[in-house]
């Protein structure tokens, strides 16, 4: 169901009315803007809804950012694009009215705890166990490359229920604490000199089987939801055009390289027109597909977005390095920091962007497995071969 703008244009007034987009502690904000449903415009009424349609959402985003409003995402990445949305589509009653609201004003920051060091682009193969003791389950194993578990309150795991069944079958979800006894969480540094992720040892941690979300080995489809999810979080959005990385580049442009005729310069500008039209055509691709899904989890398109987003992320860095001549190979990095500092993607040190857009074609899956998910889902090639699909997850070898 779409909702009319002019519906959310009068909720939107009335709560800048209520409260100061730029004047107001952001939870506050936050907080406010989830009770009129204004969260995920596109999720049901009562859960930070208003059982609209994702281009509704946009709609509304970018009418709060124009006032300056302070946004939910750059606060709480990986629990407002991905566990959210596994939260409304898998999550009990209860789990959803105590977890949304919190989790969308940042008071409560989530991780996802998927990858292991033996199950990362096959995530299905995961080791962590889950047994069940009663009312609880107690988990154990280690999880990597955990984005922002140093600072989550909670994060969305799943685990191996029961070993007896083929890999996909017996893996569980749940949403864990992430100050329960047993849990380790030590950083990872990258790159530019930032722990953005971690590993996380799990020591026989005790979690409720209330926390549970969906059903007992059923985290492979809850997973899903989320890593569908994920995948047009990172690169199906639809930004202000000319924004991010391109308009970084034509500001770099404009100030070391416009006003020159000479060849060299005018190899760079056409560079740099072809990056522009490649930046707005990967935006208007993906405005197209968000207008087509009405509402409801992503299907493989996001899989072309996450690829293309990518590519193109990493080309336009690169130019910015390029753009910036010999200043672009000074980066000043403060090795080492817990936290990213500022958004890599706009208004930073291009650089910095150079370096961390080459975790890009890994994070949320990679550029080959991309490929793979394209070739079989959206050309219907034949699929790769699979030798564990009929054996159960224990008798699979591994290393
Ligand atoms: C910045 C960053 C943040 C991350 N945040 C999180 C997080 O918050 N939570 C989380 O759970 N994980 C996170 N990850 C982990 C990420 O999802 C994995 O790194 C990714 O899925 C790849 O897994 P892997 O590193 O184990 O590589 P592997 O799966 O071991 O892959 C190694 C290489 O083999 C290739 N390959 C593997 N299988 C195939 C195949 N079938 N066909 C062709 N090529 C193949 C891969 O493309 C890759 O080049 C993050 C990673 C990064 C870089």
């Amino acid at each position: 169901m779409a909702t009319s703008e002019a519906a959310i244009d009068e909720l939107i007034d009335d709560l800048v009315a209520t409260v100061s987009p730029t004047g107001t502690d952001p939870e506050k904000f936050l907080g406010e803007q989830f009770d009129r449903g204004l969260a995920w415009v596109h999720f049901p009424v009562g859960l930070g809804g208003l059982g609209g349609s994702p281009t509704d959402q946009l709609y509304a985003m970018r009418r709060l950012s124009a006032l300056g409003a302070p946004t939910a995402a750059g606060r709480n990445v990986i629990g407002y694009g991905m566990v959210a949305p596994t939260i409304v589509a898998h999550g009990t009653e209860e789990q959803k009215h105590r977890f949304l609201r919190p989790l969308f004003t940042g008071e409560e920051i989530w991780c996802q705890l998927f990858s292991e060091p033996g199950a990362g682009s096959d995530v299905a193969t995961l080791s962590m166990r889950a047994d069940r003791d009663g009312d609880e389950w107690v988990l154990s194993g280690q999880k990597v490359w955990t984005t922002l578990a140093h600072e989550a309150a909670y994060g969305l795991i799943i685990a191996r229920s029961n070993p007896e069944v083929v890999k996909h079958k017996g893996i569980t979800a749940f949403l864990v604490d992430m100050h329960a006894p047993g849990v380790d969480v030590r950083p990872l540094y990258q790159a530019t000199g930032e722990a953005e992720f971690n590993e996380c040892f799990f020591s026989e941690v005790r979690v409720p089987d209330a926390m549970r979300i969906g059903g007992v080995g059923e985290g492979w489809h809850v997973s899903i939801t989320t890593l569908m999810n994920e995948r047009v979080s990172i690169g199906g959005t639809v930004p202000p055009r000319g924004s991010g990385l391109i308009g970084e580049a034509v500001k770099i442009w404009h100030r070391r390289w416009a006003g020159r005729t000479d060849a060299h310069a005018m190899a760079v500008r056409s560079e740099l027109l072809q990056a522009w039209v490649r930046n707005e055509a990967g935006r208007l691709t993906n405005w197209r597909a968000m207008d087509l899904r009405k509402a409801g989890t992503p299907g493989p398109e996001g899989s072309v977005a996450k690829l293309a987003f990518a590519e193109e992320n990493q080309r336009t860095s690169e130019l910015c390095v390029d753009l910036l001549g010999a200043e672009g190979m000074l980066y000043g990095s403060r090795y080492p920091q817990l936290r990213p500092t500022e958004s890599a993607m706009s208004g930073g040190d291009m650089r910095k962007a150079f370096i961390r857009m080459r975790a890009n074609s890994i994070e949320g899956g990679t550029s080959e497995v991309m490929r793979n998910i394209i070739g079989e889902r959206v050309l219907g090639l034949p699929g790769e071969p699979r030798n564990d699909k009929d054996v159960p997850w224990k008798d699979v070898p591994r290393s």
